[in-house]
């Protein structure tokens, strides 16, 4: 079997538009600033990314750019600036920070109803016990793309492959909450590849290129990678060996092009989406 590939760009095109159009219809530009501490080369390039989505999607985003020096405290002067200023409607703090800046503290001040990134407790809370908040976007883009795949999660059996707060335990709250029947999966399981050789819906998020081989993937799984793994050689590859999953997958992500797309659109989904909720709007 060669597996269908499920084209991210496109989804993630498409969800664009959708944004972008009920934001024509509601008549306003909801607000979103991303907060960056220091130079990390990686996140530039994402950051990038997002302004110009979120532009083109009719949204009013700008980065504060803030020097590698910034000092825990100033950096919260900042968030408290943000919550406070009506014209937010979702506030992003890029990480990783510098060291002397603690991550949780920062995360934690900032208002949950524009915490867009979904990683306050409060809204890590929210999800685990199934009320309505805002989901992490990594997780939530995985959700629209076993959508446009048609793979549906009620009583499939998921595994997640990895549980950290950013991707695997938001994943798996989301699945579960989708009716799944979740397995998560980390470093210290025994024999992983017998666990993912269950899963119908298989999501790999551990950071590890490659390490998903061909026979670790059920006939017939969707398997979605999350990884970004840059090789030596400069080639950018998924936590999962893409051409031997293929043999087996029904259907499968590639990297690039899969998941990482997914992220900046529903990062303007959830920014719409706090925006609506602040602001007391309606849509038809
Ligand atoms: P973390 O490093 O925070 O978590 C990795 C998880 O994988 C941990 O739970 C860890 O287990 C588990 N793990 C690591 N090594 C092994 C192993 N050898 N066997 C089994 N489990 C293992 O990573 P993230 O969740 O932040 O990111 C995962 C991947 O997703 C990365 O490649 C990252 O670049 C990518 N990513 C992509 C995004 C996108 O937009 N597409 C967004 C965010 C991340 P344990 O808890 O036991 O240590």
């Amino acid at each position: 079997m060669s597996a269908r590939i499920i084209d991210g760009k496109a989804v993630a095109a498409d969800l664009r538009a959708r944004l972008a159009e009920r934001v024509r219809v509601l008549g306003f530009a909801p607000g979103l600033r991303v907060v960056r501490v220091g130079d990390d080369p990686a996140s530039g390039v994402y950051v990038r990314n997002k302004d110009r989505a979120a532009q083109q999607a009719g949204f009013n985003s700008a980065t504060l750019q803030l020097p590698e020096t910034t000092s825990e405290a100033e950096l919260l002067a900042v968030v408290a600036e943000l919550n406070a200023d009506p014209e937010v409607d979702g506030i992003l703090v890029q990480l990783p920070l510098p060291q002397q800046i603690r991550a949780d503290a920062v995360l934690r001040a900032i208002d949950p109803a524009k915490d867009v990134d979904g990683f306050h407790p409060v809204n890590a809370g929210l999800l685990a016990t199934g009320q309505p908040g805002l989901v992490p976007c990594t997780p939530k883009g995985v959700m629209h793309l076993l959508r446009a795949a048609g793979t549906a999660p009620r009583g499939a059996r998921a595994v997640v492959l990895g549980r950290s707060n950013i991707v695997g335990k938001p994943m798996a709250a989301l699945l579960l909450a989708a009716d799944a029947t979740v397995t998560v999966v980390h470093s210290r399981t025994q024999n992983l590849a017998a666990e993912c050789r269950r899963a119908e819906i298989l999501v790999a998020a551990v950071g590890r290129p490659e390490m998903v081989r061909g026979d670790w993937v059920a006939e017939g799984a969707t398997v979605i990678d999350v990884g970004i793994n840059r090789l030596p050689t400069g080639k950018l590859v998924g936590d999962v060996a893409f051409a031997e999953a293929s043999a087996h997958a029904g259907a499968i992500t590639p990297v690039p092009g899969g998941v990482g797309p997914m992220t900046i659109a529903c990062l303007l989904e959830n920014t719409l989406e706090a925006a609506i909720a602040r602001r007391g709007l309606a849509e038809n």
